[in-house]
């Protein structure tokens, strides 16, 4: 493997890891049931440059590069994915407006979220368009200087806390071909006509806010636009790598996560005179999860080495994500297998992990759309 870990980057992992063992896990099983997002930890969280690792220091971040961004996604969530979601997701959608955002735009809204100090999301999805991108439906009409712009957004992480939303909406009515004409704005909460509905009852991640926009004749300046007008579609394509990365992070997590508890339990639970950990069959279990987990943490940190180099890697990320995400379901289901009966009780981290696990397959592209961009890319079509 090209890639080595820098003492930099090995002092974050045990930062991390300590602040997760010590800060969020505690709290898992409260916000988990609540639904409650964790301002406390987030405060917490700020002060040891958890939020923007990879946004750099002139822009209010750490400084650092993509894969000390992996890490600290993975051993945060490692404590619990649901808090690790709230901290790490608050700059969801920078990466736009660090490369296509006006000096301005960076000062202004960059620079508070980089801090910590305000949250962002990025409102792609809607209710008849999620893997279909292109088909979005929210029309941005321009009147004089300004945008107006009507639509529903769904499934918007971060949707009911954020200050701002960086909004994809149509701008051309009649494209030659669907990818063109969809621009980025930012909207801002406050604008007239701007509706944040929380959506509360989700499977897993339940600590992370979640919301559907609507957006009912809602006015922005010209200078809201992100990037070249109509190009919003092809600016977004550019991040996928990162975000998709992320998640593949993300699974690692959960999966190391729903590991530990699996591998304690088995020392500790007793069945036909002995611990279970001592029979084959659990020690298979456990060497199989081991050795998946490795495997899907190697592919996340190269993809994550060559985006910290500069890179656009498409496939990695993808191929990334498709296994990172498929391990996470599996080992959170074989931990809750080693569980027995108790690990279908709230009581047990395990039960979290296990929900918490299947999101990793369904956001930033599902399990097939990254098939998809595999295939293309062995067929030499990206
Ligand atoms: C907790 C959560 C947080 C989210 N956060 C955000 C966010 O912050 N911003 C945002 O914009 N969106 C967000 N999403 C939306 C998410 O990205 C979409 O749900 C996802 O892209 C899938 O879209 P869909 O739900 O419309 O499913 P659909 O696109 O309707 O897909 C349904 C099924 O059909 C399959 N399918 C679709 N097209 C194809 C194809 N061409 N070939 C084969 N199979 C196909 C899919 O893989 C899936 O299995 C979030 C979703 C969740 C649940």
């Amino acid at each position: 493997m090209e890639f080595e870990l820098s003492e930099e980057h090995r002092l974050l992992r045990k930062t991390a890891r300590k602040f997760a063992e010590e800060v969020i896990r505690p709290a898992a099983e409260e916000c988990d049931e609540h639904a409650k997002y964790p301002h406390e930890i987030i405060e917490e969280a700020k002060k040891l440059d958890f939020i923007a690792p990879a946004i750099p220091q002139q822009y209010g971040g750490a400084g650092m590069d993509f894969l000390a961004q992996a890490i600290v996604i993975e051993e945060l969530t490692r404590g619990d994915p649901g808090i690790a979601q709230a901290v790490t997701a608050r700059i969801f959608g920078c990466d736009m407006l660090l490369e296509f955002g006006t000096e301005e735009q960076k000062k202004k809204f960059l620079v508070p979220v980089a801090k910590g100090d305000w949250v962002m999301g990025s409102a792609i999805t809607e209710p008849e368009a999620g893997s279909d991108v292109a088909s979005i439906k929210t029309r941005a009409e321009k009147k004089g200087n300004e945008y107006v712009i009507n639509g529903t957004k769904t499934f918007i992480t971060n949707g009911s806390v954020a200050d701002f939303l960086i909004i994809f909406a149509r701008t051309d009515f009649n494209p030659p071909e669907k990818h063109m004409g969809i621009t980025a704005f930012i909207v801002e909460k406050d604008r007239q006509g701007y509706i944040a509905e929380p959506l509360k009852k989700k499977m897993g991640i339940r600590a992370s806010d979640l919301a559907e926009i609507t957006l009912k004749d809602v006015q922005v300046p010209e200078e809201n636009i992100i990037g070249q007008l109509s190009m919003g579609f092809y600016h977004l394509m550019q991040f996928f790598s990162r975000g998709r990365t992320a998640v593949a992070a993300q699974a690692v997590g959960i999966a190391q996560g729903a590991f530990d508890e699996a591998f304690k339990y088995a020392q500790e639970r007793q069945a036909f005179g002995r611990h279970i950990v001592d029979f084959q069959a659990i020690q298979f279990k456990l060497a199989d999860m081991a050795t998946d987990i490795e495997a899907a943490r190697l592919l996340t940190y190269r993809a994550a080495w060559q985006i910290s180099r500069g890179g656009n890697p498409a496939r990695e990320a993808s191929m990334a994500k498709l296994f990172a995400s498929r391990v996470a379901r599996e080992v959170a289901n074989e931990a809750l297998q080693i569980h027995g009966g108790y690990g279908f009780i709230k009581e047990y981290a395990v039960e979290r992990f296990y929900r918490d696990a299947k999101i990793t397959e369904l956001y930033e592209g599902t399990s097939e759309i990254q098939r998809i961009i595999i295939a293309r890319s062995l067929l030499g079509k990206i």
